[in-house]
């Protein structure tokens, strides 16, 4: 598949804002006023994949390990900018106002950061003639050929992996142990920004011991996932629609039983 992208500065996937940050990113937007959730997923980890494996190792890379009941367990916790209607930097004429020190996402989007997830236009907020044939080239034959975006995503990723020890302590600190199960959705959790802000900073030192990882819950709107962790020996919790759970749950599916 062959892709050609130019940007029409169209302002569309500055709207409704669920945009990851790095570690470094979060502390910025905190500092600037502005909202940062915690997303989390879980998924069951009894063994290592093989190496061969990919995608799992795409998961391991994003991911703290952790224990729900005695079920061994890995955690991807992201630290997102969450806004509804326009971003808080995004200015009248559509440009960003913080154009230099705008976040890895902004500036890789409408790529993917993950390999394992086709870019496709019609999921992506720019308009049609975005796309329009003769414009730069972004793919060819499937593959990224912008080597700049391609350093971002590389960037993008060796940050997740480097902000996962201190995500996990966030999480610790803030007594966040409630994820969602990984490819249903995700618990969105809303600290206090300034609470989160001086986790950051304590989890961000390193002269802070560690504190032990908490026992992580599973959180589904199925009964039947529920039911088959709780049988493997997990913490799992039913959300039910308007029930006051303290966080948001974000699934990509409806209930079921
Ligand atoms: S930081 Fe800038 S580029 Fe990113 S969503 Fe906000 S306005 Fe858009
Ligand atoms: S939606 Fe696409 S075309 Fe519009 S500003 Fe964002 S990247 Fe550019």
């Amino acid at each position: 598949m062959d892709i050609d992208f130019e940007c029409t500065m169209c302002g569309k996937c500055c709207h409704d804002l669920r945009l990851p940050l790095t570690v470094k990113e979060a502390f910025a937007w905190l500092e600037r006023g502005d909202n940062v959730q915690i997303m989390c997923e879980a998924l069951p980890w009894l063994e290592e994949p093989p190496a061969d494996n990919l995608q799992a190792a795409h998961k391991r890379r994003r991911s703290f390990a952790a224990m729900s009941g005695s079920l061994p367990t890995r955690v991807v916790a992201i630290l997102a900018a969450t806004h509804a209607g326009p971003c808080p930097n995004l200015q009248p004429d559509m440009r960003c106002g913080i154009y230099e020190q705008r976040p890895l996402v902004c500036r890789i989007y409408p790529a993917e950061i993950n390999p394992f997830i086709e870019l496709t236009p019609t999921h992506k907020a720019c308009p049609p003639e975005a796309w329009t044939p003769g414009l730069p080239p972004l793919l060819r034959a499937g593959k990224l050929i912008d080597a700049d975006t391609f350093a971002l995503i590389q960037q993008s990723r060796e940050s997740d992996e480097n902000d996962l020890a201190i995500k996990q302590q966030v999480c610790a600190l803030l007594g966040i142990d409630q994820a969602a199960v990984s490819n249903e959705g995700f618990v969105a959790h809303s600290p206090d920004p300034i609470d989160l802000l001086a986790a950051l900073l304590l989890a961000s030192n390193e002269r802070t011991a560690l504190t032990q990882p908490p026992t992580w819950r599973f959180v589904s709107n199925r009964q039947t996932t529920v039911d088959a962790l709780v049988s493997v020996g997990a913490l799992g919790s039913l959300v039910e629609a308007n029930s006051p759970v303290g966080f948001e749950y974000l699934g990509f599916s409806a209930a079921s039983e």
